[in-house]
């Protein structure tokens, strides 16, 4: 293989990172502690204008610990986005909740706000109301938040935004997760920022991050001694890792303008092809796309989205199948799901094309090729 390999969405180390690596070393917190992470939700807190907010080892982590601030409990209903990636719900599945999944809507291909309150009427009659909802920026684009708080608030039904990929992102004038009672963003390799792994939590209720801090350092109460109340976690993010996140922080608005000409790039190049159609971009926000996703129609673009990914994998490049809904996942088979056909339709013909901020437009030119190259038009 000659060409090097294009990956889907790997880190682009692209500003002062070493350098802030280099401050931890020389201050030696090689530890989840230290100047690094404070500053990092320092600087986060600033950026979001979400006044709270504490640095974890993941994403998934900090929607563990919102579910433990908000109580929980083992056979509580939660609801979910159904077209999400696992880590959304892998926390409350393993608080032994009971995982309720709402399919997307036609046009931001987020959770369906009709959808979710048929389910809230539902539960209400039932006479059991779900403990926390949990709706996907899906691909770096918000979900309609105001929709599904104007369902979720008169019930005080808390809303947890999984904004894993969605940093940078706005829902009309805020960063996304901003009304939110809790949101979550991940610092994971794949992200449109990286600490190499990573996550933040943040809310503008400050007794939730402060318990979820509590937590996440092993629920040590202020004593001299260990001492131990309750049961916590080891979840702290290091600060090494901080550092790497504190100087993607910087350039997060860089990144999401790079993301965006992606995007608009291969909108401009595959747009006009038979069969092909683009994400949806909501008119109430601005999302960082984080990821270029097409759909591919087979029989108008005359091959499925599995021949166009495998041909890019027989030029080295990696592309990926949208997320395969929850519902259909073997392990949630059991669990209730309100469908409208959306997220099936969309993972049956679903793609993500490379979508690395340090893609250059020869790349990219490559990328649109092989892909034209795989339909009837050509
Ligand atoms: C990446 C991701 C997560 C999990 O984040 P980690 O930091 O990898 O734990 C959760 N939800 C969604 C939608 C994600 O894309």
């Amino acid at each position: 293989m000659t060409n090097k390999r294009i990956y889907l969405s790997p880190p682009h180390m692209d500003g002062r990172e070493l350098e802030y690596i280099q401050q931890a070393f020389a201050s030696n917190f090689i530890a989840p502690c230290g100047p690094m992470l404070n500053q990092l939700e320092k600087q986060f807190s600033e950026y979001s204008k979400i006044p709270y907010c504490v640095g974890l080892t993941s994403g998934t982590a900090a929607l563990h610990l919102a579910l433990k601030g908000l109580k929980v409990q083992p056979g509580d209903i939660v609801i979910a986005s159904t077209l999400t990636f696992i880590g959304s719900v892998s926390s409350a599945a393993h608080m032994g909740t009971q995982l309720v999944f709402i399919d997307s809507s036609e046009d931001t291909w987020t959770m369906d706000p009709q959808l979710l309150e048929e389910e809230i009427t539902r539960c209400k009659k039932n006479g059991k109301l779900p403990k926390a909802v949990i709706p996907t920026d899906l691909y770096g684009q918000s979900c309609d938040f105001d929709a599904i708080s104007r369902i979720c608030k008169p019930h005080g039904i808390p809303v947890v935004m999984d904004s894993a990929e969605a940093i940078g992102a706005k829902y009309k004038d805020h960063h996304v997760g901003y009304d939110a009672t809790a949101a979550i963003y991940s610092l994971n390799g794949n992200k449109i920022i990286t600490s190499s792994g990573g996550g933040i939590l943040a809310s503008h209720d400050k007794n939730l991050i402060d318990y979820a801090r509590f937590l996440s350092t092993q629920a040590r109460e202020p004593f001299p001694y260990y001492e131990h109340q309750e049961i916590g976690y080891n979840y702290r993010l290091s600060n090494i890792s901080a550092a790497i996140a504190c100087a993607q922080l910087e350039i997060i608005d860089k990144k999401v303008q790079q993301k965006r000409a992606i995007f608009t790039y291969y909108q401009q190049h595959l747009g006009d092809l038979p069969g092909i159609t683009f994400m949806p971009q909501a008119t109430y926000g601005q999302g960082n796309s984080w990821l270029s996703v097409i759909l591919i129609d087979p029989e108008k673009f005359g091959g499925t989205y599995e021949d166009v990914r495998q041909k890019l994998e027989e030029h080295n490049i990696e592309s990926r199948p949208m997320w395969k809904p929850m519902h259909l996942q073997p392990v949630f088979r059991h669990c209730r799901v309100v469908e409208n056909g959306v997220a099936n339709k969309l993972f049956s013909q679903g793609l993500c094309l490379p979508s690395g901020t340090s893609l250059t437009e020869d790349d990219l030119n490559r990328i649109i090729n092989i892909v034209k190259n795989c339909g009837n038009s050509q």
